[in-house]
């Protein structure tokens, strides 16, 4: 409840920064960090440009290296308990490669990421009203790559064919993709399974899983269908977590041919998903959710009483200063 009117009143669109920390090679290395923790106040971000200057960003939340995922969860568990209310959700991670959006979403076995909380948290907001409500809960698992959708649950079974999917409109609005598996999810012990299944799908058929990934965007789409047991009324809402493709910029030289086609559709479908959450943002008249096949998709959970949440994952890396500002860039049009 308080939750949810600090939601309302702080807006329905949330920024979060996540700084992934120096690995290994980089401490080896000596690298020199372009972000200035020390001096971070609540929500800001300072970087270190070159020569003295800085820059402040400001954001719904800052994390620094030092924090771990149950503290990043702890920030964004307030919008799950809206899920089971009817309202969708969305929640993005967007950033240059290696810049840890796989890590916040899906993380790993033993520190698991948003993906995986979420649903837990769902599960348990679930029991506490299970004698007022009964919840249907399915997940779909699906990336977007060069425009096209690929089932990956489906993929992820051995000899399963390659369906062509596309986006549907219902009679009420609602966008959907026929023929995409909806895994029923009935407890929480299933999710983490189901979740593997979807990740695996993402690396069949590509020489370079790393590569494919960061060239593709990965959506998990949570369908919720509630019935108050005590009077029959019911909710419908989805909540989409998103895996964004890398944001990088390649040299001109370094793009041709099938890289060229599929740098030109990342560029346009993160464009088309900051033009619509900012022209969401400012209230404006026309949205253009048909510029890709990614904002299409969402489009009927984003805006209205939608709530959106996006992490921008920068590095600390020095090296790496001038990807970090054009996503904080990114990240300042959209808030
Ligand atoms: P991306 O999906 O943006 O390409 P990854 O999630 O694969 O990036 O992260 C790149 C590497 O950095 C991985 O080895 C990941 O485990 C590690 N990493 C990223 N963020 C963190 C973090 N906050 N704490 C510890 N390791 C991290
Ligand atoms: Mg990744």
């Amino acid at each position: 409840e308080l939750h949810n009117k600090i939601l309302e009143l702080k807006g329905n669109i949330r920024v979060f920064c996540r700084c992934r920390p120096l690995n290994f090679e980089e401490i080896g290395e000596g690298t020199s960090m372009a972000i200035d923790f020390e001096s971070a106040k609540d929500g800001e971000l300072t970087v270190k440009l070159n020569g003295n200057s800085k820059k402040t960003f400001k954001f719904d939340a800052v994390f620094s290296p030092k924090v771990d995922q149950a503290d990043v969860f702890e920030e964004t568990s307030s919008i799950v308990a809206s899920v089971l209310d009817g309202y969708n959700v969305c929640i993005f991670a967007y950033g240059q490669t290696g810049t840890g959006k796989t890590y916040t979403m899906e993380g790993t076995e033993g520190a698991r990421g948003v993906n995986y909380r979420t649903l837990e948290e769902l599960f348990n907001i679930i029991e506490t009203r299970k004698n007022i409500y009964s919840y249907k809960v399915s997940v779909s698992v699906f990336e977007v790559y060069n425009e096209q959708i690929r089932d990956l649950l489906i993929e992820s079974q051995p000899g399963a064919p390659t369906k062509r999917l596309d986006i549907k409109q219902s009679g009420l609005g609602m966008h959907h993709v026929p023929g995409l598996v909806e895994a029923n999810v009935t407890h929480v012990n299933e999710v983490w399974e189901v979740l593997r299944s979807g990740s695996s799908g993402r690396a069949v058929g590509s020489t370079n899983a790393n590569e494919h990934s960061s060239r593709s965007h990965c959506l998990h789409c949570v369908m919720i269908n509630g019935e108050n047991l005590l009077n029959g009324e019911s909710t419908r809402s989805k909540l989409w977590l998103v895996d964004l493709a890398g944001s990088e910029r390649l040299a001109k030289s370094e793009v041709q041919g099938e890289r060229l086609r599929e740098t030109q559709n990342i560029n346009k479908s993160l464009s088309a998903l900051g033009d619509v959450i900012s022209a969401l943002s400012t209230k404006s008249a026309h949205i253009p959710f048909r510029n890709s096949k990614l904002t299409h998709l969402l489009q009927d959970s984003l805006g209205g009483d939608s709530k959106t949440l996006m992490f921008v994952q920068i590095s600390p890396n020095e090296n790496d200063l001038s990807e970090t500002i054009c996503s904080l860039n990114f990240a300042s049009r959209v808030r």
